[in-house]
């Protein structure tokens, strides 16, 4: 018979981790399912500077391994796999993975946000041939070109200033004038030589497709309409992320964008009754705030109400 576990954790960023520590602190014994994007977003990051704790700053993949650490000292456990259904209102819940099926009392919902693409079919045909989501992935390799990245928001402002250790020139495209970007970053891309910053500018088309690979973009100029080519070898985008919740749909209250709609900071609900054992915390859940600190503190929150959960349940 499959085992009956007190709580699973579906991802492995900075809010399921620490879900996870408090969870295994408290003896819940939890099971952390790590999908295709392991320790989230902070993994795919360079220096993470507004962490507490660390003055100097600490790179996102080593805060995630401390983190994956410290929930491992304390028994969590984790697993490889992808979740492909729930159904949230069995008792006990019920998860068909692709590691097979799993039962668990409480489900803490951690699955983040993925990259968002431009949409363009002349982008979706060169992902992995020099179009990019992730600088600190992909940077290495453009070594002396030059690269656009598109956004507004501090996503783009970190990749572009972190690209410039690799590329001889950055174009920053960014679709309005105005820039969402906190006021240090934006400074700092401002200042650095190696970037440029194009704002009311959008890409049409990236050029290449024929020989597989990034050779330009077609830009349009928002304001005056003007058509113009960028020669560029690399386009990463900054352009936010998406919430990985689709396959709640139905089952849990998403809002008009897709995230997670918590009340008491962390309890999912349905048609806005509270769904027993289902938690959500971090990125899938907040539209607002989304750092990591922010995300680590809905992760803790989201533990504590799991062990109360299964407490008044008598577990
Ligand atoms: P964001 O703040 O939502 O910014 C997304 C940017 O992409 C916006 O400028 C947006 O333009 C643009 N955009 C969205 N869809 C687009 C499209 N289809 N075409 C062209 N442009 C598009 O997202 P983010 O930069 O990923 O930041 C998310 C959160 O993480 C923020 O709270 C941020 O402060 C935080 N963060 C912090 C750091 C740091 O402190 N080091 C680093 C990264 C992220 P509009 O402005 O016109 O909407």
């Amino acid at each position: 018979m499959t085992e009956i576990r007190d709580t699973v954790i579906l991802g492995s960023g900075c809010a399921g981790l620490t879900a996870a520590i408090y969870a295994a602190r408290a003896g819940l014994q939890p099971l952390v399912l790590e999908g295709h994007e392991p320790g989230g977003q902070l993994s795919m990051t360079t220096l993470v500077e507004n962490f507490p704790g660390w003055p100097e700053g600490i790179q996102g993949p080593e805060l995630i391994e401390n983190m994956k650490k410290q929930a491992a000292r304390f028994g969590a456990t984790f697993q490889t796999a992808h979740l492909n259904a729930a159904e949230l209102g069995a008792r006990p819940i019920r998860l068909t993975t692709s590691a097979g099926e799993m039962l668990t009392r409480t489900l803490i919902v951690a699955s983040g946000a993925s990259a968002r693409w431009l949409g363009l079919p002349s982008e979706q045909a060169l992902i992995g041939h020099g179009v990019s989501s992730c600088a600190t992935c992909d940077g290495f390799f453009f070594r002396g070109r030059e690269i656009a990245v598109v956004g507004g928001g501090d996503s783009a402002m970190e990749e572009a200033l972190f690209l410039t250790r690799f590329a001889s020139k950055v174009t920053l495209l960014h679709r309005r004038e105005g820039f969402r970007a906190s006021k240090i970053m934006l400074e700092r891309a401002i200042a650095h030589p190696k970037i440029e910053l194009r704002p009311n500018t959008i890409v049409e088309e990236v050029l290449g497709g024929d020989e597989r690979e990034v050779k330009g973009l077609r830009l349009k100029d928002v304001k005056t309409g003007e058509l113009c080519e960028l020669a560029v070898s690399g386009l990463f985008l900054g352009i936010g992320h998406e919430p990985n919740a689709k396959m709640f749909a139905g089952q849990l209250d998403l809002d008009a964008e897709g995230y997670i709609k918590t009340t008491g900071n962390v309890l999912t609900t349905l048609n806005g009754v509270v769904v027993p054992g289902v938690f959500a915390c971090g990125d899938v859940q907040d539209r607002r705030y989304r750092q990591a600190i922010t995300a680590a503190g809905s992760g803790c929150m989201a533990a504590l109400e799991a062990e109360k959960f299964l407490e008044a349940q008598g577990h």
